[in-house]
C-alpha cells in the first residue's frame, strides 16, 4: 500500500509498504479521505514534533474491508465509517470516568498514532464509527473535528439562547458556529480577517474585528457580555478580548493549543469578583464522536462548504502548502486513485 511519510519537518514522501497484519480483534479500513488539520500542519512545519518517520493524518473516513474473527461489535465489511484515531485504554481513571479523550495511556510508546494518510489503516473496533450510507465520504472525514467542537461547547456550560463569542473564523471556528446555531445559541464571531468574517456572517454570526469586539458585544448583549468565549486561534490578543467580553460567571474556553509554554497575565480579581471560569477542551471522547457522526449522518450539519480543495495522495506536497495558506479552510487528501 502507498503511505505518506513525514521524514522530518518539511519533508514528505510516498512509500510503498505492506498492509499491516490484522489482529484478531482489529478492523482493516480502506481510507477514503483524510483532512489536513492544524496538528498535521504543525508537524509539517516542525512547530510540533512527535517522532520520525511518521504517517500523519487523523481526520479520516473510509470503508471496512476486513474484520478480525474475535470482534465483538456488529461492524461489517463494506460499511462506510468515520475514523476516531486516538488510543483509549478504557481502563484508566479518566477513561472509567468517561473522559476517554484524556486517557492516561493514549500516547504510550508502541501504540499507533495518527496514520491515516495511507491507503489502509488497521484500527480497534472503538475507532470505527459507521456513517449513513448516503453521507459522502469527504464529509464523513469531518467526524473528528466536529466531535472536538462538540466537546468544546459542552464544556462551555451554555443554555438555549446564550450569547457565545467564538474567536477565530477558521475551520474550527466555523464548526463551532454551525453547532452554536443548532444549539439555539447567539453566536458572535471575532476575527481580524474581514473576508473570514464575511463567511461567518453568511453562516449566521454577528461579526466583529478584535478592535470592535468589546464595544460590539456590549451593544448586542445589553451590556452584560457573553456567557462563554471560545478561543480557536493562537493570537494572544484573542484571549484578552475573550476574557473581557465575558458576562458575570462566564466561561473562558481555550480550544486551541499553543506551541510551547505560554503564560498569560490575567487580572486575577476579574476571576474572583466576577466568578469567571477558565477551562480548556482537549480532543473528544468516544461519545462526542458518536454524536458528531449522528449530526453528519442526519445532515443536521453540513460541512461540504468547509472543503477548500481535495488532492490525490501524490499531490500531498501542494496540499500541505495550500493548507498552510490563511485563505484555505479544510484541505483533504483523497487516497483512492492516488
Ligand atoms: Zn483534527
Ligand atoms: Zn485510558
Amino acid at each position: 500500500m502507498q503511505s505518506l511519510y513525514l521524514t522530518k519537518p518539511g519533508h514528505i514522501e510516498l512509500r510503498e509498504t505492506p498492509i499491516p497484519p490484522l489482529g484478531e480483534e482489529e478492523v482493516l479500513v480502506k481510507v477514503a479521505y483524510c483532512g489536513i488539520c492544524t496538528l498535521e500542519q504543525r508537524l509539517y512545519t516542525g512547530e510540533r514534533e512527535i517522532h520520525y518517520p511518521l504517517i500523519p493524518g487523523h481526520e479520516a473516513s473510509g470503508v471496512v474491508v476486513e474484520v478480525g474473527p474475535k470482534i465483538m461489535t456488529n461492524i461489517k465489511v463494506g460499511e462506510a465509517v468515520a475514523l476516531d484515531l486516538v488510543n483509549r485504554c478504557h481502563a484508566c481513571g479518566p477513561c472509567l470516568k468517561g473522559d476517554t479523550n484524556l486517557c492516561e495511556n493514549r500516547f504510550k510508546s508502541g501504540q499507533r498514532v495518527l496514520g491515516a494518510f495511507s491507503e489502509f489503516v488497521v484500527v480497534k473496533p472503538y475507532q470505527v464509527h459507521p456513517v449513513a450510507p448516503a453521507l459522502p465520504l469527504e464529509e464523513a472525514a469531518f467526524g473528528e473535528p466536529l466531535a472536538c467542537s462538540i466537546r468544546s461547547l459542552k464544556r462551555a456550560r451554555l443554555s438555549l439562547g446564550d450569547p457565545l463569542l467564538i474567536s477565530g473564523a477558521g475551520t474550527m471556528g466555523l464548526l463551532h458556529l454551525k453547532l452554536a446555531k443548532i444549539m439555539g445559541l447567539k453566536p458572535i464571531m471575532c476575527d481580524p480577517d474581514k473576508e473570514r468574517l464575511k463567511r461567518a456572517q453568511k453562516e449566521g454570526a454577528l461579526t466583529f474585528t478584535p478592535e470592535e469586539c468589546l464595544e460590539g458585544i456590549k451593544e448586542v448583549t445589553g451590556g452584560h457580555g457573553v456567557t462563554a468565549s471560545v478561543v480557536t486561534t493562537v493570537a494572544t490578543q484573542a484571549v484578552e478580548v475573550a476574557v473581557n467580553s465575558l458576562a458575570t460567571t462566564g466561561t473562558l474556553l481555550l480550544y486551541t493549543s499553543y506551541g510551547g509554554e505560554l503564560l498569560y497575565p490575567f487580572d486575577l480579581n476579574e476571576i474572583h469578583q466576577r466568578e469567571l471560569t477558565i477551562t480548556g477542551s482537549e480532543g473528544r471522547s468516544g461519545e462526542d464522536f458518536r454524536q458528531a457522526v449522528r449530526l453528519l449522518s442526519n445532515r443536521t450539519i453540513q460541512v461540504n462548504d468547509l472543503i477548500t480543495n481535495i488532492y490525490p495522495l501524490r499531490g500531498a506536497e501542494e496540499a500541505f502548502k495550500e493548507a498552510l495558506s490563511p485563505h484555505s479552510y479544510r484541505i483533504l487528501i483523497k487516497m483512492e486513485g492516488l
